[in-house]
Formats: C-alpha cells, structure tokens, sequence
C-alpha cells in the first residue's frame, strides 16, 4: 500500500528541509509545489509564467493551476510507492481535490505532521534562506551554512536568495497562511491524522520526531 505523508505548516517552518531528509530515509519521493513552480518559472513555461504573477506578490496561485501540477507529478513512477507532500495543499480546495487524486491511485493521506514555530522564528529562518538553483537544495546563512559561500554543497551549483523571501513578501505569504491555509489544521485534526511537531527545535530533533511520528 503506497503512503502519502502531508507536511502542514507556516512559510519557513522547515518542511522542506525536513521533506528531503524523510523522502530519503523512507525512500520516497518528494513533491513541493514550491520547487515544481520555482522549476516552470526558471524553464519560462507557461505554467511558471502564469505563476510567477503570484508567487512575486506573495499570493497562493490558483487552485485549478496548482491541482493540475500536482496531479501530473503524482502519475509518475517514482510516486508509485507514495510521496511526501511539501506545501500542499494550501486550501481546502486542494485538500479535497488530493482525497480524490489518491483514491484515483489506491492511496490516501496517512498523516500529516504539523510543524509549528512562533513567527519570530520562522522570519529568523526566511530570511536567512538560500536556495539551490538547480535542485532546490536549502541552506541556511547561520543554522545551515554551506562550505563556500554561495555555492551547494550538494550539487555545486549557486545559491540564491528567494525574490519572495524579502521582507514585504515574507509578511504577506504569513497573512495568507493564517488565512487560507490554517483551515486544513482543523480539516486533518478531524480526520485523526494530524500530528503536532515543535518545529522551534533543531534539525536533527525535528526529524527525531517526525520519524516517530510518521512510523506510529
Ligand atoms: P515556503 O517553502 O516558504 O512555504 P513554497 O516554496 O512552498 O514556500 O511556495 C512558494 C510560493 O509558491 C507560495 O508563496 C505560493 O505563491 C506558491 N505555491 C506553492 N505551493 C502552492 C499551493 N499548494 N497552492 C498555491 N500556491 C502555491
Ligand atoms: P519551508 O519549506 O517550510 O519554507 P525550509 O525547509 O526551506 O522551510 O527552511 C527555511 C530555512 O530555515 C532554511 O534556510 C533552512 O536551512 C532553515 N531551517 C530549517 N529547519 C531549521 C531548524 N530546525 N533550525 C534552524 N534552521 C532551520
């Protein structure tokens, strides 16, 4: 039977970091909207152009748009065993259209750990982000640094800082998760499946519990 594990949480909480650690360790593959969008922008589809209008102003991209994207991605092979979901969904629109998209693939969602922080915090890790531009790889300036500056460890490609990642961005993509994406706390709350996570620990102890929490 396939798993689909949903990572819930604010914008720089730590589900990416944590999604690559646990795609690996439970040999799984890792699906973040973010990344699959950040790839269509860097390639100029039309997908990523139609995106970019949003992701820039901090917004969420459409429903439509974004469960399309997610379903291609998770007719793939490599899915097959079943995926760690990484920012979504985001509504309870997708929420919805996921239940169906997995009943479609013999699946459903398993669990969904809920990885909290106080906001001080998740802006401390925001803003000191850098990305990988090839693969999406996540450094930290200070709690992650990479061995050279500016260059993965990984891939050895360069590290950039998110255009939303700035400041103004930062607030408004906040705002919007308080709005639209708090709901899905309640929605998986009531499905038995959510599993609160201190995201305000470090790295290794975060992925401490989460393993805990997606084994039991
Ligand atoms: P973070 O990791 O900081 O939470 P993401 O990389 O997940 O950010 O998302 C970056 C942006 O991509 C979001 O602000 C939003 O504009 C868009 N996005 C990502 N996932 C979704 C989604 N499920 N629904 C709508 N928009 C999304
Ligand atoms: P999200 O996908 O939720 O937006 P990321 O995984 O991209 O979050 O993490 C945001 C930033 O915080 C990155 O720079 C990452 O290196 C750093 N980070 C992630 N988890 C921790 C942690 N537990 N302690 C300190 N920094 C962290």
């Amino acid at each position: 039977m396939a798993i689909f594990i949903v990572l819930l949480g604010p914008p720089g909480v730590g589900k990416g970091t944590q999604a690559k650690i646990l795609a690996q360790a439970k040999n799984l593959a890792h699906i973040s909207s973010g990344d699959l969008f950040r790839e269509n922008i860097k390639n100029q589809t039309e997908l990523g152009k139609h995106a970019k209008l949003f992701i820039d102003k901090g917004e969420l991209v459409p429903d439509d748009v974004t469960i399309d994207m997610i379903r291609e991605r998770l007719s793939r092979p490599d899915c097959k065993p079943g995926a760690i979901l990484d920012g979504f969904p985001r509504t309870p629109v997708q929420a919805d259209a996921l239940e169906k998209m997995l009943a479609e693939f013999n699946g459903q969602v398993n669990v969904v750990p809920y990885i909290t922080a106080p906001e001080s915090i998740v802006v401390g890790r925001i803003s000191g982000r850098w990305t990988c531009r090839s693969n999406g790889h996540i450094f930290h300036q200070m709690f992650n640094p990479p061995k050279a500056d500016g260059i993965c460890d990984i891939d050895g490609s360069e590290l950039y800082q998110r255009e939303d990642d700035k400041v103004e961005t930062v607030t408004i993509r906040i705002r919007v998760y308080l709005e639209q994406t708090i709901p899905l706390v309640d929605y998986y709350r009531k499905t038995g499946k959510l599993v609160e996570i201190n995201g305000a620990q470090a790295v290794e102890q975060v992925s401490r519990d989460l393993c805990l929490a997606v084994n039991n």
